[in-house]
């Protein structure tokens, strides 16, 4: 005779890291029985699918990234199902779409009903008792997991392992090239056709019009300019005020004066876009239950980093019991 039938305990997972890849491999777990706690460091969870939003005129940038389209099936599924239900709508140009409200609504469908625990910067991973336990810049984690994922850019997941003791081979792969961005408002509109204005030479890779994005206010004018990769890494140590100063100027030359700017803030991404990949979908190393996933495995494209979250989701669901 048998007992009564025991109830299953599930793998609990800690993912570090609450950007698209994070977050798309968090539901995948969720969804195949897994208990999945994800942590970030920033205020709000989208990583670089950013937005910050200026209290006093109520404007919001998206001031990482901007647009999305498919290449593979699961991303274009995906993005089916969120233009259905309203969360991203077309931009630009056919077969691109951009979010609504804002850049972070994709993430944060995807991490809607899990445990997501944002400022809150893991600095050293331990192992314990063939698990694993986080240690927290803000506050203490008890939690033991049985298996940790990481979906930082590769730089800053290769100092988390470094801290840590530990290694993952192929991380440090992974390149990036950074990128200034500029929050700008505007006393009048400037003056181009379309949605986006991107130069063939200077320092602007592209300049966006925050208004022509579904479900965003009109006015004031509201833009957010990219600098190009070769320009940001020049000034990729620059104080934020001579980037701003420097960027307005490039601005100003594109429309041939000045552009009556009211309000203009520089943003560094050190770790923008990638440049060189580590060449797999994911990196896992089953005796650690440790794995590595994002845009740096697969290129610098958020469909990239959603389908490295899968890939490594499926690498967990097929390992841990
Ligand atoms: C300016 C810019 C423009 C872009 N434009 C586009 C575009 O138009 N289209 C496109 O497809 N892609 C674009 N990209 C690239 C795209 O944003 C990325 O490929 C994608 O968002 C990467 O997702 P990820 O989950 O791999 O990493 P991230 O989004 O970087 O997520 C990593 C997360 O880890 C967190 N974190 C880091 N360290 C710690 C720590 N120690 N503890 C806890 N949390 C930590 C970070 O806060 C972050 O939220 C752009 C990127 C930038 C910066």
């Amino acid at each position: 005779m048998t007992g009564p039938a025991q109830m299953a305990i599930p793998a609990q997972v800690a993912i570090v890291g609450a950007g698209m890849a994070g977050a798309s491999a968090a539901r995948r777990l969720h969804e195949a029985g897994f208990s999945v706690a994800v942590f970030d460091k920033g205020r709000q969870p989208g990583g670089r699918m950013a937005n910050r939003r200026d209290r006093e005129s109520g404007l919001s940038f998206d001031h990482g990234a901007q647009v999305m389209r498919a290449h593979g099936p699961a991303f274009r599924a995906r993005l089916a199902d969120w233009e259905a239900r309203g969360l991203v709508a077309p931009y630009e140009a056919p077969g691109r779409v951009t979010a609504v409200p804002d850049m972070t609504a994709p993430v944060r469908d995807l991490l809607a009903g899990l445990d997501v625990q944002v400022a809150r910067t893991v600095t050293a991973l331990a192992r314990a008792d063939r698990g694993w336990r986080l240690t927290l810049a803000e506050a203490g984690e008890d939690r033991h997991f049985d298996a940790v994922v990481l979906t930082l850019p590769g730089p800053q997941a290769l100092r988390l392992l470094a801290a840590s003791g530990l290694a993952l081979p192929g991380v440090a792969r992974a390149t990036y090239a950074p990128c200034w961005s500029l929050m700008l408002t505007c006393g009048r509109d400037l003056p181009f056709a379309g949605d986006v204005l991107r130069p063939a030479d200077g320092p602007v890779a592209a300049l966006f019009r925050e208004g022509a994005k579904p479900g965003r206010p009109t006015a004031p004018a509201a833009y957010t300019v990219h600098a190009t990769p070769d320009w940001s890494k020049t000034h990729l140590e620059d104080t934020p005020e001579a980037v701003r100063a420097a960027l307005l100027a490039a601005v100003a030359d594109l429309f041939g004066g000045p552009i009556a700017s009211l309000q203009a803030r520089a943003h560094r991404w050190r770790y923008a876009l990638v440049e060189e990949t580590c060449g797999a979908p994911c990196l896992y190393d089953p005796v650690q239950r440790l794995g590595y996933a994002g845009d740096g495995c697969l290129g610098p494209r958020i469909e990239a980093a959603h389908d490295s979250g899968l890939a490594l989701a499926d690498r967990l669901i097929a390992d841990l019991p």
